[in-house]
């Protein structure tokens, strides 16, 4: 029940504009793949002539000349042949990109803000370790996998490491020397949440208080992400450490989609008098910074990119939830409510705009390619079926010329036939007529 549960909602989810986009365009390559291997093989089986039997090629020489036959062997060239196969491979290596392009979206904040929390509150399972102790000291990527199996890998290693549960995926991640740059791999079951199963990559980095290498981490991880996500703690004020890894991202990327979560709302709870005054101030900075410090959005678009949620209870209603209990019995605070619409919001928003991002980065730039190499083939089959309809008229040209000579050497052959008898005929009067004069004699 579950399952139908999961598939109805995820029926509906914005993330189907990418999944439909990416097998649209997959099951478009797979034509066009199919396509060139066809047009390879016919061009590769064309034979150099076009002669049909070595007789007519014979003639063609002896009547025609070499110049004719040097022609013919343009129809398809070497470099003709090269370029057809350059394509196969082409085709060959986007489908593969095409076959592993996903939407990526990358976490940052300081440390315990609650970056792992909110990971897991979207993927509704203790996924990522988090809480003290669990300081993810290195970058962290979730994504799915096809298998029923969960496993983890190191950069640098080809080995799978296999995880049974939670603490054991943390004390993997705590024993493992890792630079803090380096990138662990978590592959999840797929069918186990929904965001993974529609090609959603989750991407958790160490805090941003904690590095020097912030360039380091945006060339590693960041530039292919679709959606960043600063995740704050709501108690305090935005960092200078937090706005300078953002200023050097929207540097390197032109306007980066970027979402604020303001996040422990639930601890506002305790203090309703100054709740909305609060919640104001920090609203007013979050525009300011993605509207005039970034200039990433304008302020109607930043004004939809900023909420206020609580991931810990979030996860703890999923969780609630996925046992048949109802969501608020993993509220933390008064106001439970009110903060799980909004942390749906931000899904719901957060999932338009990566599927759009990912369909624009990811596709648009091979369909394009696509079209070229589609419309260079048309071109060069153009002028190959062009210059094989001038030496089918050649062809015909010289048929005809062929035909003109026999019929004239037949004429010269009778002629010279008739001339010969009569000469044979005067000779064998001329021989009897001496004959006969030396037998009288
Ligand atoms: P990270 O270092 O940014 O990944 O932070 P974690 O997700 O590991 O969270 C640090 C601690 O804060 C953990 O003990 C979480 O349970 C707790 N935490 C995270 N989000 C919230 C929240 O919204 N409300 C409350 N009360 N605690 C939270």
């Amino acid at each position: 029940a579950s399952d139908t549960r999961l598939y109805q909602s995820n029926d509906k989810s914005p993330l189907q504009i990418f999944v439909r986009a990416k097998k649209k365009i997959n099951d478009i390559y797979g034509e066009i793949e199919e396509y060139v291997h066809e047009t390879t093989t016919f061009i590769n089986g064309k034979p150099v002539y076009i002669a049909s039997s070595i007789p007519d090629l014979l003639h063609r020489f002896l009547l025609i000349g070499k110049t004719a036959l040097h022609a013919e062997a343009e129809i398809v060239d070497k470099a003709e042949r090269e370029l057809f196969e350059s394509y196969v491979y082409k085709v060959a290596a986007i489908r593969e990109v095409l076959q592993r392009d996903h939407m990526k979206v990358a976490f940052f904040g300081r440390t315990s803000n609650g970056k792992s929390s909110v990971i897991n509150a979207m993927l509704r399972e203790k996924i990522l370790p988090s809480g003290i102790g669990h300081t993810t000291n290195c970058f962290c990527q979730v994504e799915g996998n096809d298998g029923g199996e969960a496993y983890l890998m190191t950069e640098g290693s080809a080995e799978k490491l296999n995880v049974v549960n939670i603490k054991q995926l943390a004390n993997a991640l705590c024993q493992e020397k890792l630079c803090e740059s380096s990138l662990v791999r978590i592959f999840w079951p797929r069918e186990r949440c929904s965001l993974l199963r529609d090609d959603v990559v989750f991407v958790d980095s160490p805090g941003v208080d904690v590095s020097a290498n912030l360039d380091d981490w945006i060339d590693n991880h960041c530039l292919n992400a679709d959606v960043f996500v600063l995740v704050l703690n709501a108690e305090s004020t935005m960092t200078r450490a937090e706005k300078q890894f953002f200023h050097t991202v929207s540097q390197k990327l032109s306007k980066p989609n970027i979402f604020i979560l303001n996040n422990r709302w639930d601890a506002s709870a305790n203090e309703p008098e100054c709740q909305e005054s609060v919640k104001s101030q920090h609203t007013e900075r979050c525009i300011d910074f993605l509207t005039k410090e970034l200039k990433v959005s304008n302020e109607k678009e930043a004004a939809e990119r900023v909420f206020f949620v609580s991931a810990r209870e979030t996860l703890q209603a999923r969780i609630e939830e996925a046992k048949g209990n109802p969501p608020h019995m993993g509220a933390i605070a008064e106001g439970f409510q009110i903060r799980y619409f909004e942390f749906q919001d931000f899904e719901r928003k957060f999932e338009e705009c990566i599927s759009q991002s990912a369909v624009k980065t990811k596709f648009q730039q091979h369909s394009s390619r696509g079209k070229s190499v589609s419309g260079d083939m048309r071109s060069m089959l153009d002028n190959i079926y062009e210059r094989i309809t001038i030496f089918r008229n050649l062809k015909q040209d010289q048929k005809n010329l062929l035909t003109d000579r026999i019929q004239g050497t037949e004429t010269q052959m009778m002629q010279v036939t008739r001339d010969m008898k009569q000469k044979i005929h005067t000779m064998v009067e001329e021989v009897e007529e001496k004959v006969s004069k030396a037998l009288n004699e």
